[in-house]
């Protein structure tokens, strides 16, 4: 990642720390800003308990989950990957975060998009389908068929918290993890290499 890329990704997380825009912010521990490197960007919905304790996204069951679908792509945090949610701040008892708290937190993640320029962005669960693109369609409709806006490619596939729920659905999310390792060679870098596709 360059210097200028990390200072403008600090200079953000400095900002958004000190957020209090929604009333999410009051019940959670702390913020969780995102982490990663430039190159896929994954975003998922909110923090949940052990994202909210560690302060990183993704670090929980589903998050390992998201590791091992990652990796099977090729991708992974400290190397290729972004992992960013559409709310910073945990919704208390882990409920769906609300139009409005997704709407007062866009802005941060837009900002970050801005900053790391993804060619290529993943989308897990309605939620993110539905904040980062306004689809009107449910997840089960829009998952695997690629939307494109301001040129950049947006895949919406399960969140891997609904495979730890039904297990079935890795069927799908393989196909689409398939498709975006396509797309990220024909796109973002021809010579990108996965272990299994
Ligand atoms: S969820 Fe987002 S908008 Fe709401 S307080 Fe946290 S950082 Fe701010």
């Amino acid at each position: 990642m360059s210097q200028e890329i990390m200072a403008q990704l600090e200079e953000l997380e400095k900002e958004v720390l000190t957020c209090r825009r929604c009333g999410l912010r009051a019940g959670c521990q702390q913020v969780v800003f995102g982490e990663g490197r430039p190159g896929l960007f994954v975003i998922g919905e909110g923090p949940g308990a052990d994202e909210d304790r560690l302060g990183r996204p993704f670090v929980g069951a589903a998050g390992q989950l998201l590791d091992k679908i990652l990796a099977a792509g090729g991708f992974d945090r400290k190397t290729n990957a972004y992992i960013a949610n559409v709310v910073k701040c945990r919704p208390p008892a882990n409920r769906i975060p609300t139009a409005q708290e997704c709407a007062a937190c866009l802005p941060h993640l837009k900002a970050q998009l801005e900053i790391l320029k993804p060619k290529i962005v993943l989308l897990l669960g309605a939620t993110a389908l539905h904040a980062v693109l306004q689809s009107p369609l449910g997840i089960t409709r829009a998952r695997g068929i690629w939307q494109e806006q301001d040129g950049i490619y947006f895949l919406p596939t399960f969140h891997p918290a609904a495979l730890l729920r039904d297990p079935r659905r890795k069927v799908e999310v393989w196909q689409d993890i398939q498709n975006l390792v396509a797309k990220y060679r024909e796109v973002v870098d021809p010579g990108h290499t996965s272990p299994f596709c």
